[in-house]
């Protein structure tokens, strides 16, 4: 062991595991690829104040959670929390909502940071793969989304997990609501910390997990009696073009999300196998960013799904996901001129796409047959000096055990044949 370990709330993607948090974005990312959604990378930090401004000064993730600090130079730097605000911004800074094609679609995949307590699904650092379609209001984009989400989840096999749908309105009618909702919670009993949230950020409080909070919150005023008649047509259309898909969702007017630029159409996406941290994904509209960040009027909507807790559900339902082989073929030379020929056959197998690999530190025939057997390869192949002399390398079955001589000169196509 090292002196050092992997810092506190995170860890570390080892091989086998590894392959199926690769598989998991692949699968994340296919659908979007399909629907015109191109891929967009932004640096792992950005300006402190992108975040403050765009995902809110009174949230948990900015409030609490970042991971900001100062450069040499003196800039204000933060670890990224989250992926829109980013992706907005670099998508304003190359001017793609001016090039007459909105919306822009784009997806992402990568770290985020936040400075959380560590527990099961929770994480200091953790990976997401996000969507964004910027640029147009248009219900069928809030659908598109949501059904892209569903589809990749099933196509992962998951099965157990539930979309939950809210409108939070929108600048129009959420002030009212805002009003109607602190007045009523000002007369709770709250402690201190809830009670200044009430000041900056009531909505949440609806969100507010703990018993005695959720009791009094009975008879709280609902946004969904709130909603502006353009909300509630955009909204009611939402659920009809999901419904039409055949994408089963449940409304759920608490839902209300820790991030401050949503309006309308808020989602998440929970999985019932997770305990606590069921949320595996979630998103929604957030027409008002572009201004927060200092953009023009770019109504847009989006979504993050998490990779670690897409696995952790993987797990939850007991699904082991097929992983295209690591090593379809293992080289095995007994001897000085053998391990020069079959490292020229190993490059050749894998110049013509087989996964191939080599047993490699001057390994005795023992050693390296285990080294064959842990690498999971379907075949070995095997030569000696005789085998060399005959012109022939041993391929070895080794489900069967079964081993036949094939003609060196034919060794790549008598392997592909096999194998296909
Ligand atoms: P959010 O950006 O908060 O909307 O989160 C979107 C998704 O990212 C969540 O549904 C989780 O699956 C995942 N996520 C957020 N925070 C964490 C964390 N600290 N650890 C692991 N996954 C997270």
């Amino acid at each position: 062991m090292s002196t050092f370990q992997a810092p506190k709330g995170t860890y570390d993607l080892i091989p086998p595991k590894s392959g199926v948090t690769l598989a998991v974005r692949e699968a994340i990312a296919a659908p979007l690829k399909n629907s015109g959604y191109g891929y967009i990378e932004t640096p792992g930090f950005e300006n402190v104040e992108l975040f403050s401004r765009g995902v809110g000064e009174s949230t948990d993730i900015v409030s609490k959670e970042m991971y900001a600090f100062e450069t040499k130079g003196g800039t204000k730097l933060a670890l990224r929390p989250e992926g829109t605000a980013s992706v907005l911004r670099a998508a304003l800074q190359a001017n793609l909502h001016k090039l007459g094609n909105l919306p822009v679609k784009l997806w992402y995949s990568g770290s985020y940071y936040r400075y959380e307590r560590p527990q099961a699904g929770r994480y200091r650092h953790f990976s997401q793969v996000g969507a964004e379609a910027i640029g147009a209001e248009d219900p069928a984009l809030d659908a598109e989304l949501i059904i892209l989400a569903d589809q990749a989840y099933r196509s992962l096999g998951l099965r157990q997990f539930r979309i939950l749908l809210n409108s939070l309105g929108d600048k129009e009618c959420r002030p009212v609501y805002r009003d109607a909702l602190q007045g009523f919670l000002r007369a709770l009993e709250l402690d201190e910390d809830t009670r200044r949230r009430i000041e900056i950020n009531p909505l949440r409080i609806l969100d507010d997990k703990r018993d005695a909070v959720q009791k009094q919150l009975a008879g709280a005023p609902m946004l969904r009696d709130y909603l502006c008649d353009a909300c509630k047509a955009y909204h009611e259309e939402v659920r009809e073009l999901l419904t039409a898909a055949g994408v089963t969702y449940e409304d759920d007017e608490k839902l209300v999300r820790g991030l401050d630029y949503y309006t309308r159409t808020t989602f998440e996406f929970v999985h019932d196998g997770l305990g606590s941290q069921s949320a595996v994904g979630g998103g929604g509209r957030y027409d008002g960013l572009s201004e927060m960040i200092g953009g023009p009027a770019l109504p847009s909507v989006g979504w993050a799904l998490g990779v670690d807790r897409t696995v952790l559900a993987l797990e939850a339902e007991g699904i082991e996901l097929e992983l295209p082989a690591t090593t379809s073929v293992f080289a095995v030379p007994l001897g000085e001129e053998a391990r020069r020929v079959l490292f020229a056959l190993v490059t050749e197998l894998r110049r013509a796409g087989v996964a191939a690999d080599f047993s490699y530190g001057g390994k005795g025939l023992k050693g390296a047959m285990k080294s064959a057997n842990r690498s999971g390869a379907r075949y070995t192949l095997v030569a000696g000096e005789r085998d060399l002399a005959e012109g022939v390398v041993q391929l070895k079955d080794m489900e069967s055990g079964e081993q036949t001589p094939v003609a060196l000169v034919d060794a790549v196509n008598a392997i592909r044949e096999r194998l296909a």
